[in-house]
């Protein structure tokens, strides 16, 4: 059973990444704002570190997915389409005693209660109070659109509001028609994207996981309909057939088989970034909590400290959103498919009959129109239709923070003087026992560590040793992200490194000037060898470059 490692606090957390680094409030010198964080020089390499490697994972080691990268403000008829405009809200409440503000779903369920729903509105079920008071004074919940409004040009009217995007995917579904067209890409094929999107929570909390700016990295992979596939290949393959979903995508698979296929695939990813297997969670949304259009979801959750809580959510969303771009853009989002409409020459009139009787019962069954069905069958016998999709969406932020919460380890380790001891855990907060001291660790692994490796001489008022130690860090440098320290006892600059997560560190000491080596020194080991200094990018290279993910084949 997953569990929260509730012994890491988020405030040691947030201690370690500011003090190194990695996070800082944003604007803090002018009392910062909530909601808002920056990544400082570590944080901002790891980030990227992890967004690369998602990008290549997608685009470079697939065949079947292109890349895009398109504004933050677009046309606001897009979130017409989209459902944002009208529907892109959460409940608030107020304390009307102490003004604090929350969103009304979270209170509930802190409360172990649950929001009522009436039609298009909320209401709070009785003996819910401020969590921040305990008043019982709240006013109704109210909707609260998320997104964040701005004007393009220099009136601030009706006719020039416009907004900050609150997802990266619906420029994905605006642009597929120009990307079909330009990319000698076929259905299926998916389309990658990553940037910043903004959403106005009511309530940021829990450090960066609910922040008001933040980066997705998502992926919508067009899938033919079912009945599509039916026709050119004569079945489906659906989840019974027991799919080999870790072999190659095969052409008769159906789009459940597609998404669950995502979700093996970001699974394994999560995995191969660094996450244990047993910290993360997919979760099966049930029947009632899918958006109407939705066929099924999956979150991926991970065990932070706080609670299980979403990494990604992975959606076969049917062909709803094409659709409505469809329908509000009156441009046509159909594809034409050739194999498809061969496939359908080859039936006769009574065939495509029985098939389209077929079709129109299941649809009839489904709660859909059975004149719809028709229509969507006269169209695939020409060969045309809109795409289905499985979104695969994923914050890279939340990522980040998987990341930190899972590597952050406290150590109590021998100070060198006691016969015998053995590193073991450390309890934070508390001081080691006697022979033991402190140490705190970021067990990154080496293909995300923001640095990889540092370089120390050993003494910096030895010109000869600074000079050969700056001559290795030089020649690293262009292949790794290395860092350069001369200052401080060398147990210290360890330590440092450690609370950075360098995985490797280099000491050039005396012995390197008449044996021209070094040592190599390991995070989390600390154990020390000595390598030639002709033998360490070749050394370097096999503890940091290994193609462990399984993305890379
Ligand atoms: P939640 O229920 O936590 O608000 P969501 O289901 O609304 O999230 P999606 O709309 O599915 O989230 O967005 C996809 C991904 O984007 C999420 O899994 C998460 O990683 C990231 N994300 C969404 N909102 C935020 C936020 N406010 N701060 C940081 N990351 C976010």
């Amino acid at each position: 059973m997953t569990t929260p490692d509730k012994k890491l606090s988020l405030e040691t957390l947030a201690s370690l990444c500011k003090r190194r680094g990695f996070i800082y409030p944003s604007s803090e010198i002018y009392g910062g704002l909530n909601g808002f964080w920056d990544y400082g020089p570590l944080g901002s390499e790891l980030k990227r570190n992890l967004k690369d490697i998602w990008w290549a994972s997608m685009t470079r080691f697939r065949d079947d997915v292109v890349g895009l990268d398109a504004t933050i403000i677009m046309h606001p008829a897009i979130w017409k389409a989209s459902g944002h405009a009208d529907g892109f809200a959460d409940p608030m409440v107020d304390c009307k005693a102490c003004k604090k503000r929350f969103r009304a779903d979270q209170l509930c369920e802190e409360q172990g209660k649950v929001l009522g729903k009436e039609g298009s509105g909320f209401s709070l079920p009785a003996g819910v109070t401020c969590s921040a008071c305990g008043s019982k004074d709240l006013t109704e919940p109210r909707a609260f659109n998320l997104m964040f409004k701005s004007f393009v040009g220099p009136v601030e009217d009706a006719s020039s509001t416009v907004f900050l995007r609150p997802e990266t995917a619906q420029a994905i579904f605006t642009q597929f028609k120009n990307i079909l067209d330009t990319c000698r890409q076929s259905v299926p094929f998916g389309v990658a994207q990553m940037g910043k999107s903004f959403r106005n929570e009511i309530n940021p909390r829990n450090y960066t996981f609910r922040s008001r700016e933040f980066e997705q990295m998502e992926l919508e992979f067009f899938i033919r309909p079912d009945e599509a596939v039916e026709l050119i290949h004569g079945r489906v393959i659906t989840l019974a057939d027991n799919p080999d979903l870790a072999g190659e995508p095969q052409p008769a698979w159906g789009w459940e088989v597609w998404h669950k296929y995502w979700v093996a695939q970001r699974i394994a990813w999560y995995q191969a970034v660094g996450l244990p297997a047993a910290s993360l969670v997919e979760y099966w949304q049930g029947h009632e909590e899918l958006a109407h259009y939705a066929r099924a979801c999956v979150d991926i959750q991970y065990a932070f400290p706080f609670g299980i809580q979403e990494l990604e959510g992975i959606a076969a969303r049917s062909d709803f959103d094409l659709s409505q771009h469809q329908t509000h853009s009156g441009k046509s989002q159909e594809v034409f498919d050739e194999p498809l409409k061969l496939a359908a020459a080859k039936l006769d009139a009574p065939a495509r009959d029985a098939f389209t009787a077929t079709v129109a019962a299941r649809w009839e069954a489904a709660g859909k129109s059975a004149e719809a069905a028709r229509v969507f069958c006269l169209k695939l016998f020409e060969g045309r239709y809109i795409p289905h999709v499985i979104e695969p969406s994923a914050g890279s932020d939340r990522l980040v923070l998987a990341i930190l919460c899972n590597a952050y380890v406290e150590e109590w380790v021998p100070d060198g003087k006691t016969e015998g001891a053995v590193t073991m855990p450390g309890e934070p907060g508390k001081q080691p026992p006697k022979g033991y001291e402190a140490r705190t660790v970021l067990r990154f692994s080496p293909r995300i560590a923001p640095l990889k490796i540092a370089v120390f001489p050993l003494l910096k008022n030895k010109p000869e040793l600074v000079a050969k130690a700056r001559s290795i860090y030089n020649t690293l440098r262009k292949r790794w992200m290395c860092f350069w320290d001369e200052t401080g006892a060398i147990g210290r600059r360890y330590r440092r490194q450690d609370e950075a997560g360098t995985p490797f560190c280099i000491t050039v000491d005396f012995d390197t000037l008449t044996a021209d080596t070094v040592t190599l020194r390991n995070r989390d080991s600390m154990k020390q060898v000595r390598i030639p200094v002709s033998q360490l990018v070749q050394e370097l290279e096999q503890r940091l470059d290994q193609p462990t993910l399984p993305l890379d084949a």
